[in-house]
């Protein structure tokens, strides 16, 4: 059964990030190009199900910031059309996820765990908000 929309109670938290699938880190120079990417403001890399992902905090510049309705409503792309507010960001809370990285200390460390002392390296907790658009 369809949860109830829960937009009109909600300041758009979908329409303030975007998330992208990256190709699954194999070696220490694929990790290190997330380190650079989390090195910049606003980016964190999560992974979730097996699947890395890149997230960007960014709000959409049609997100009225009066009523936090979409200002191109009948024009608006097809990822935010696909979206479904049964299972949004607003309804279910914070993700579970495999690894959560937020910064690129986090990631020199992850690497230099993973790749120098030879063990394997702990998931962090996670449970943060913000995972892709999913339809
Ligand atoms: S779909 Fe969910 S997160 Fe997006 S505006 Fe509606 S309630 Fe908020
Ligand atoms: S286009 Fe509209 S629905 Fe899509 S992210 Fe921007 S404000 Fe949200």
């Amino acid at each position: 059964m369809s949860k109830k929309n829960q937009c009109a109670r909600c300041d758009g938290q979908c329409c303030r990030y975007f998330a992208l699938p990256l190709e699954t880190p194999q070696d220490r120079d694929d990790y290190d190009d997330i380190r650079w990417y989390l090195c910049h403001e606003d980016v964190t890399v999560f992974v979730e199900d097996g699947d890395w992902y890149i997230n960007v905090k960014n709000r959409c510049r049609n997100l009225s910031g009066k009523d936090y309705r979409c200002k191109i409503y009948d024009d608006r792309p097809k990822i935010c059309r696909s979206y479904s507010h049964d299972e949004c960001d607003f309804v279910e809370g914070d993700y579970e996820y495999d690894l959560h990285f937020t910064d690129d200390k986090q990631m020199e460390e992850y690497i230099k765990v993973k790749f120098d002392n030879n063990m394997k390296p702990k998931p962090r907790p996670a449970a943060k908000k913000g995972a892709s658009k999913k339809s």
